[in-house]
């Protein structure tokens, strides 16, 4: 055990020799270390947001679990937020704020952070809108690329909005972009759906829209799902729990030719940020207002009949 003071904060960190990932032998102390050393970064898109977190208190080879609501033995120092749920009740989930927050759920056994598109402070107001990319079951990480780039195509191609691109360190890429002013979740929902609607009534052999797994056929899923109050993705560097300890990493767009969604881990992200920057990082991508798009938007979408 040691203790990390943080901010006259002091986090316990426990069982440092507890090996998480058993195919790769990455320990708790090394999960700890990641998270510490790359603390400005996951702060970056966690500080402030409703939090929920995937827990695997005993490493891979034991049970995992999604859990939305903030640890009940947490330090009263941990930020939390009531959420009103949508049928009725309040759920508190805990806020991300500092280092010592990320220690302490780290230390408390969640892998995988996956915060809200809206802040605590604005539950009900987007601020992102995120495409989740999702292959199809066996196929070749090139359909899924390609599927990718055509999400940024239309955005960036037809309606003029730059975006940004990260692998989810799992299956597929994430594409995003933020928003100024205040949003719906109606809005971006309906924006989000109305492109991915567009794309794939423009390829119906490659991409849809349909979740259920039976009905995707071999096509790539436009997943925007996430657009939705409650809902959440995995944070730019993020580990996942999987097997290699991969981590969620932005990535510049000509990368996303040759980065392949599980690329980077815990063990080998250092390399990569001593050799570049993080490439989100003044990448020049600015805050869209969407009520711009709604006209523009529109017109796509009676040339493709949706
Ligand atoms: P992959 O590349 O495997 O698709 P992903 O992170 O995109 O990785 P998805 O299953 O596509 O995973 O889900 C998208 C997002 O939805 C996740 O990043 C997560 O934040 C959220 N999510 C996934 N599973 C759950 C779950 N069981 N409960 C709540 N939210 C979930
Ligand atoms: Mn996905």
């Amino acid at each position: 055990m040691t203790v990390r003071t943080v901010a006259g904060r002091d986090v316990r960190l426990t069982s440092l020799d507890r090996v998480l990932f058993p195919e790769v032998g990455v320990t708790k102390g090394e999960l700890l270390a990641y998270v510490d050393d790359h603390a400005e970064l996951l702060l970056r898109d966690l500080r402030g947001r409703p939090v929920a977190l995937k827990r695997f208190p005993s490493g891979l080879s034991g049970e995992g679990f999604f859990q939305k609501s903030r640890p009940e033995h947490a330090p009263d120092w941990l930020g939390a937020v009531d959420v009103p749920l949508r049928q009725g009740g309040v759920k508190t989930h805990a806020v991300v704020e500092d280092v010592a927050d990320l220690l302490f759920l780290t230390n408390h056994g969640t892998i995988e952070l996956h915060p809200w598109l809206s802040t605590a402070a604005a539950l009900e107001e987007p601020d992102t809108v995120l495409f989740d990319l999702d292959p199809p079951e066996g196929s070749d990480v090139a359909e899924v690329r390609w599927a990718t780039r055509a999400v940024r195509g239309l955005l960036e191609g037809e309606l003029g909005i730059a975006t940004r691109c990260k692998t989810s360190g799992s299956k597929g890429f994430h594409v995003s972009f933020p928003l100024t002013g205040p949003r719906t979740f109606e809005e971006t929902g309906a924006f989000a759906g109305g492109v991915a609607a567009v794309l794939a009534a423009r390829h119906p052999d490659r991409l849809t829209t349909e979740t259920r797994t039976a009905a995707r056929d071999g096509r790539v899923l436009i997943d925007v799902g996430r657009n939705a109050y409650g809902q959440t993705a995995v944070a730019p560097y993020s580990v996942r729990a999987r097997p290699t300890a991969p981590v969620a990493t932005p990535i510049a767009w000509d990368e996303l030719s040759r980065v392949e969604p599980r690329r980077y881990t815990v063990t080998n992200l250092r390399r990569r940020l001593g050799q570049r920057d993080d490439p989100w990082r003044g990448d020049g991508v600015s805050a869209v207002d969407l009520a711009d798009l709604a006209a523009p938007l529109e017109g796509l979408r009676r040339e493709a009949g949706v």
